[in-house]
């Protein structure tokens, strides 16, 4: 087996499309030199190489040496100088670099094979003693930090490591001399710092910086083996979902230098505006310097081109002004790549003495907007197909456009205070508040608020509606305040355990801050980032980016699976639409009982012994149903609505405090003692598994009843104002056919009622919510009756897995840190034994009703991989929350590519 791909002098082993064996930063060398664009010759040594030496106690395979020697021939052969050569020595860099770009995640090394010998040859040659010395302190830097402290595994605090050490001894000889820059320093002071950093290092590491070119290339190259299993590269991994198995490639590579003076200078470039996505020729640069002074920021880039000259940068000097020749034979690079690869590259460029030399290229990364303009850009250049542009852009990138955002200039100067889970996406800030009374008090007076709690629920919910933004210090991606925030497209942060409130002096502990209600703070929902103060916004207007409202035509085209939205007032129906909705597939109704006039009569309700009480409490509520339906259907506009009867335990309606108690113990005209033996009477050891769904309407027929009439009754009313409504009314939590059956048949006894009062015939469904694994064993059973199902994946998940949502915070931590789940399956559909009970029912659901109409309402409708998994059951619909339908129609679209 071939371990050891050369490249050089416009021929290469390799190809782009050997990224798996070259990693992406040698097989894009090896294509560069295909394409006639100047690459420093060099060589790779493939991923397997890595695996070997992971897989064989960090010993490589035995042919490496032979082929390594072979290259290192090779190289010399096409540059006509020799590594370690005392007159005329060649240098290299030793280069990770992974399948996937892991930026920053690994270890380069350069000026490799200076040493005391090889230094006055290079300097006769060059003539330059300050370059020669600058590169090789240089080299004992890297060396030190990155072979002989972090890949011989020394542990050290942060600030403490070896460069941190020769860094400040570079401090101390400037500070002595009254230097200000790196480039007030002459040969003589890097000489008199090198020999200061090898002492340095035999003191502090025990070991000597090694004096032998061959030692510094073996030791650079496995401590670059090495650097793919450093902690940061391990969870940089985890994080993106890149396998440990990939491995690294190392790629040995002929140095060009661009600090050899003023015809030197080294770079970075996007082919386009990785910001905007605006097509023009982006990057920044700087004369004699060496690669990473770019990226590092000790000197202030300058800009590339004219055109891309900012207030702040007007007064430098451009590549284009300085080196014309050089610059349009970038430009022309440019060109080439992009034409070749299709995709917005970020390159690397270095020039030695007036000649250009690219030192890398690869598919730029970009932020949301920017990517949606290039790949609509591309398409209509005609660069790209529109099946490829619609694949260019992740679902989730369309989030930065429908939420407003922080300003990335005034967020990096902002001050952090803590971190929680980025529940709710986007920016916002406001003042701060401890209640959702004062959070609805403040906003009704024109304050911008946000609301902080220990957790929130559904009593909290007019103040998370009247707040910017929702803050708590438990719970986790899948609670209360996380689903309700998301519905609302609202920013949101939980689980921020730095929070400690105290809701009676209305104060809170953030780190070392102590906040006062009515002081000001900023929150991140992205990145689930809380700083002090306010930081400026950017507002959302999707409609205002033209290459969006184009991109989701082109997804729509393609797409084949409808998508509807969980809502449940008109507004949130209103705004569904505006994204892209075409129905509802998840109206809730409990939430309608919270308002202060109904939650009386529910509570009314609740309390009654008999069921000529029960029924008289529950017809209060009729007309206040009936008039939230009216609204809904409306904003529908004759799309599909899928309304829920009332689903939660009816404890959830009952916590009340003792003042409360007797208030209602007074409004019914009874005692409190009554009342709280009720609560009591309520209570359930799990209430997740207890009397909720359909057992509600079962042992109450009255509430079923109510809720159809209220239903059918705004249907029939607006069918006579000629409005077309498609009401599909939803039975929760069915398990058995026989609790599908006793439900329907209330239902359609209350139609057959309504269309003779009204003298029309109603059109609506009657179907169920399939959130069991009981009712997906005998859908068959079920479908004899049903006309559609839904899959609550949320309750289904919890059922098959016997997992609490509200308590898997506890666990799931662990779960995914000891890889004995691959993800929160409350996030991402657990397609291989929840997706496997939904399979079976959509089966066998469709063998006895062919015509079942079956969609997804769990949070799961809004997750690009779970859509995927939903189109290849052959769902007809997914539902989300407003603020993920583009996010759908998108991900829809890519399920058919
Ligand atoms: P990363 O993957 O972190 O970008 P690189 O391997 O690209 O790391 O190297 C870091 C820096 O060193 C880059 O700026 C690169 O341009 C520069 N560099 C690497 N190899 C050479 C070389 N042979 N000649 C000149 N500069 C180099
Ligand atoms: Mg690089
Ligand atoms: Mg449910």
């Amino acid at each position: 087996m071939k371990h050891v791909y050369l490249f050089g002098n416009g021929q290469a082993d390799g190809t782009a499309e050997m990224k798996n064996l070259l990693g992406g930063k040698g097989a894009n060398l090896a294509e560069m030199n295909h394409l006639g664009i100047p690459v420093p010759p060099g060589f790779t040594i493939t991923t397997d190489v890595c695996t070997h030496y992971y897989e064989n106690d960090q010993t490589f395979p035995d042919e490496l040496e032979t082929e390594l020697t072979d290259a290192l021939k090779a190289t010399e052969q096409i540059m006509g100088i020799k590594f370690g050569d005392e007159q005329d020595p060649l240098l290299v860099s030793i280069r990770s670099g992974a399948r996937q770009s892991m930026p920053g995640m690994m270890e380069t090394v350069l000026n490799v094979g200076l040493t005391t010998k090889t230094i006055p040859g290079l300097i006769k040659k060059t003539n330059n003693a300050r370059f020669v010395y600058d590169a090789y302190r240089r080299l004992i830097m890297m060396y030190a930090d990155v072979v002989m402290e972090k890949a011989a595994g020394i542990e050290v605090e942060e600030g403490r490591g070896i460069r941190n050490r020769l860094e400040s001894l570079l401090e101390i000889h400037k500070k002595e001399n009254q230097y200000q820059n790196d480039t007030d320093l002459n040969g003589d002071d890097w000489k008199l710092l090198s020999g200061k950093f090898k002492t340095e290092i035999s003191s502090t590491l025990g070991d000597e910086f090694p004096d032998d070119p061959m030692a510094q290339l073996r030791g650079g190259i496995q401590a670059v083996f090495q650097s793919w299993n450093g902690n940061r590269a391990i969870s940089y991994r985890r994080i993106e979902n890149i396998p440990h198995e990939w491995g690294t490639a190392v790629n040995v590579q002929t140095m060009v230098f661009g600090n050899m003076g003023d015809d030197s200078a080294t770079g970075v470039a996007f082919t386009r505006n990785p910001a905007t996505g605006e097509n023009i020729f982006f990057g920044e640069w700087l004369a004699n310097a060496q690669g990473e002074d770019v990226v590092a920021g000790l000197r202030t880039p300058n800009p590339l081109n004219e055109d891309t000259k900012t207030e702040d940068t007007k007064d430098f000097p451009s590549l284009e002004s300085s080196m014309p020749k050089i610059y349009s034979q970038l430009a022309e690079i440019r060109e080439t790549l992009e034409d070749h690869y299709s995709d917005m590259q970020d390159i690397e460029f270095t020039i030695q003495e007036g000649m250009l030399w690219m030192l890398q290229t690869r598919v730029g990364k970009r932020n949301g907007s920017a990517a949606i303009k290039m790949a609509v850009d591309m398409a209509q250049e005609g660069m790209i197909d529109k099946q490829t542009a619609l694949m260019r852009v992740k679902p989730d990138q369309l989030d930065e456009l429908l939420h407003p955002m922080l300003d990335s200039q005034a967020e990096q100067k902002a001050v952090l205070l803590a971190k929680g889970l980025p529940a709710g996406p986007g920016g916002a800030t406001g003042r701060v508040v401890f209640t959702a009374d004062d959070a609805e008090a403040w906003h009704n007076n024109g304050d911008k608020v946000i609301l902080i709690r220990e957790e929130t629920s559904p009593e909290d919910v007019h103040g998370m509606h009247a707040a910017e933004a929702v803050l708590t210090a438990r719970g986790g991606m899948t609670s209360h305040a996380a689903l309700v925030a998301r519905g609302w497209g609202k920013c949101c942060i939980v689980g921020c355990s730095d929070l400690h409130i105290n809701v009676q002096t209305k104060e809170v502990q953030i780190g070392n801050q102590l906040l006062r209600e009515g002081d000001w703070i900023t929150m991140n929902g992205t990145l689930g980032k809380i700083y002090s103060g306010q930081v400026d916004l950017t507002p959302a207007d999707p409609d205002t980016h033209p290459e969006y409202k184009e991109l989701m035509t082109w997804a729509d085209e393609v797409r084949i699976l409808n998508i509807r939205t969980n809502a449940e007032s008109p507004d949130d129906a209103a705004q569904a639409i505006k994204f892209g909705a075409e129905g509802i597939g998840l109206c809730r109704t409990e939430h309608m009982f919270f308002d202060e006039t109904r939650i009386l009569a529910i509570r009314k309700m609740i309390l009654a012994d008999n069921e000529t009480d029960r029924r008289s409490a529950v017809m209060e509520l009729l007309p206040f149903q009936k008039e939230d339906f009216m609204g809904i259907l409306k904003a529908m506009e004759g799309k599909p609505v899928t309304i829920r009867l009332l689903d939660p335990p009816l404890h959830e309606f009952m916590t009340l405090t003792d003042e409360q108690q007797h208030e209602l113990a007074d409004h019914i005209g009874t005692d409190v003692k009554t009342v709280k033996n009720r609560i009591a009477g309520l209570h359930e050891l799990n209430p997740m598994l207890g009397h909720r769904g359909c057992r509600l309407g079962i042992a109450y027929p009255e509430i079923t009843e109510m809720q159809a009439r209220a239903i059918l009754e705004a249907t029939a009313e607006l069918t006579q104002a000629g409005t077309s409504v498609l009401p599909e009314i939803m039975i929760p939590l069915v398990g058995t056919v026989t609790e599908y059956t006793n439900q329907e048949a209330i239902v359609r006894s209350v139609a057959t009622k309504i269309e003779i009062e009204y003298g029309i015939k109603l059109s609506y469904l009657v179907g169920t919510m399939i959130e069991l694994p009981r009712a997906c064993l005998t859908a068959d059973e079920i479908a004899e009756h049903a006309e559609f199902f839904s899959f609550g994946t949320n309750d289904l998940t919890q059922t098959t897995f016997g997992f609490s949502r509200d308590d898997i915070g506890s666990f799931l931590p662990v779960y995914l840190e000891k890889n004995i789940l691959p993800q929160d399956p409350f996030q991402s559909l657990d397609i291989t034994g929840v997706g496997k009970l939904v399979s079976m029912a959509v089966q066998s659901g469709r063998g006895v009703n062919p015509s079942l109409k079956i969609g997804i309402c769990g949070e799961h409708g809004g997750d690009p991989s779970s859509i995927n998994f939903c189109r290849e059951n052959g769902l007809d619909y997914v539902s989300c929350s407003p603020f993920r339908v583009p996010i759908a129609r998108l991900a829809a679209a890519q399920a058919e590519l």
